[in-house]
């Protein structure tokens, strides 16, 4: 019998372009694509948000509808299809649960994660089109999709031959819920084996915990954060679960979209620049300075901080160093909201620094782009960092980043070697302060000093392949692990 594709169903709660907030919206939207490319046949299941554009609902098709139970609950629930990009998308349709002006934040997030969940279980029947050889789930929004399949779909042959996988994107938000759901809400209460492994502490309910112990093989968003997570420092209290399916656990470092991020090709840039001729980069220098209030030297090796000012991002080293290292000849530029203290730190020390620094305390893609391409390195010294996309995005324009070594962080940034020239960027190892200005001064000595090695340094980081195809030819290996009976790479 010839083989045919694997088919693989990608569950996840947002997807770009329908909705974005962080991380998962941008992997759900590239990884797809790049994963057609390999020769699996893959279609994404979505919720049908109210706020998604209407250019993208006036172009869906009813697939079918049925109804979900959801333990004393029997619901609605529509099948959207529509393609997009070459990708089959469907979309899941409840008005009570989705018709709301924003993805999360609602007092019943976890009956509304458990509906998607089940529904996504449910309508595996449903598409006849599409029987699914592997179910991909994302974070605790759809983590229960797995624990579903094997409680209440087991036996029937079409569900046997469903295989699960279940990335972890944010480790930080696990879908906690109080005891009574795990009767009122998921039906589960009476089944012992089921309770054990989705609840926490006495009297809470986990559901990524549920998808970690009951999906077939685990995956994160680098390898050196599948690493770390094993230890109770960043596992965020399911390290010991880490630990224990270490076997089925994989970390796969992300990609970014390099058409999105293209110093050669962007229009909104003051100049464009390639790695053969990086002239404009000088412009967009000078043009950055100007626009941030910096003083306008070409030479003064201009640092930028792009991102969430949040205790994870390594604000507090920052905090501690910042007015000595302002005493030295750099430059920093920070875009980015968060916590209000450190927004008022970052203002601070910008208002004080006769212009040396400066603060943008908002969010501003073209800023962010205009900063990525005009700025000599980026600093992101992160106490945890599951991928980071910054450090990558920075070295497709020549900006060199400098890391703590924590994730993909870690995976992504070669460090300087001072003896034979090679990496993309500076690192440092020791959660500390002054290590951090350490390494920054290092960098900027270099840059003022060596203008030949910095550019070396630029070569190479500029040619990093960053791009979604190599993580989808390691998801393809994970699927192909799955059913050796199918195809997958082309
Ligand atoms: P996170 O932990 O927030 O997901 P990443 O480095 O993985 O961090 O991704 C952050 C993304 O959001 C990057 O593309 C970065 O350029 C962008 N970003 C973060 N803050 C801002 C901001 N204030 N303005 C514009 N873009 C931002």
């Amino acid at each position: 019998m010839a083989k045919r594709k694997i088919r693989v169903l990608f569950a996840a709660f947002e997807a770009v372009p329908f909705m974005k907030t962080g991380g998962l919206g941008d992997v759900a939207g590239s990884l797809p694509q790049a994963l057609l490319k390999t020769g699996a046949e893959v279609r994404v299941m979505l919720p049908k948000f109210k706020t998604i554009p209407e250019k993208y609902r006036a172009k869906m098709t009813h697939v079918t509808d049925f109804n979900v139970s959801l333990g004393w609950r029997n619901l609605y629930c529509g099948v959207e299809k529509l393609r997009h990009k070459g990708v089959v998308y469907y979309f899941i349709d409840n008005e009570y649960y989705f018709g709301r002006e924003k993805p999360y934040g609602y007092y019943d997030d976890g009956e509304r994660m458990a509906f998607f969940s089940k529904a996504i279980a449910e309508s595996l029947q449903y598409l006849p089109d599409f029987p699914c050889d592997v179910l991909h789930c994302n974070d605790w929004h759809t983590a229960l999709a797995p624990v579903f399949l094997r409680e209440f779909y087991r036996g029937i042959p079409l569900y046997d031959n469903v295989k699960t996988v279940m990335t972890v994107h944010n480790l930080k938000f696990q879908g906690q819920m109080s005891d009574y759901v795990l009767g009122d809400i998921l039906g589960l209460a009476d089944n012992v084996s089921a309770a054990s492994q989705l609840r926490d502490d006495p009297g809470s309910v986990n559901f990524m915990k549920g998808g970690l112990c009951y999906s077939d093989v685990l995956t994160t968003v680098s390898p050196t954060y599948a690493e770390e997570i094993k230890d109770p420092f960043y596992g965020e209290g399911l390290d010991d679960i880490f630990r224990r399916r270490s076997g089925i656990l994989h970390g796969i470092l992300n990609g970014i979209d390099t058409e999105v991020y293209d110093p050669s090709s962007e229009k909104d840039l003051p100049a464009g620049f390639t790695a053969s001729d990086r002239s404009g980069k000088a412009v967009c220098k000078a043009a950055l300075q100007k626009e941030l209030g910096l003083i306008e030297d070409p030479k003064a090796p201009l640092i930028v901080m792009i991102g969430r000012l949040t205790s994870q991002k390594g604000l507090d080293l920052v905090r501690h160093v910042l007015g000595e290292l302002l005493t030295h000849s750099v430059q920093l530029a920070v875009l980015g909201t968060g916590d209000k203290d450190y927004e008022e730190m970052i203002k601070g020390f910008a208002l004080a620094s006769g212009g040396r620094m400066s603060a943008q305390i908002r969010f501003d893609e073209g800023l962010a782009h205009r900063m990525y391409a005009g700025a000599d390195m980026l600093l992101m010294p992160s106490l945890f960092e599951p991928c980071g996309l910054a450090q990558m995005i920075a070295m497709r324009y020549g900006t060199l980043p400098v890391v703590r070594e924590t994730g993909g962080l870690k995976d992504s940034v070669i460090p300087y070697n001072q003896y034979t020239g090679e990496g993309t960027g500076f690192s440092f190892a020791e959660y500390n302060a002054h290590t951090m200005m350490f390494t920054l001064l290092r960098a900027a000595d270099l840059y003022c000093d060596d203008p030949k090695a910095w550019n070396r340094l630029m070569d190479n980081a500029m040619a990093q392949d960053f791009s979604w195809d190599r993580a989808a030819k390691e998801y393809a290996a994970i699927y192909s692990s799955l059913h050796p009976e199918r195809k997958t790479i082309a």
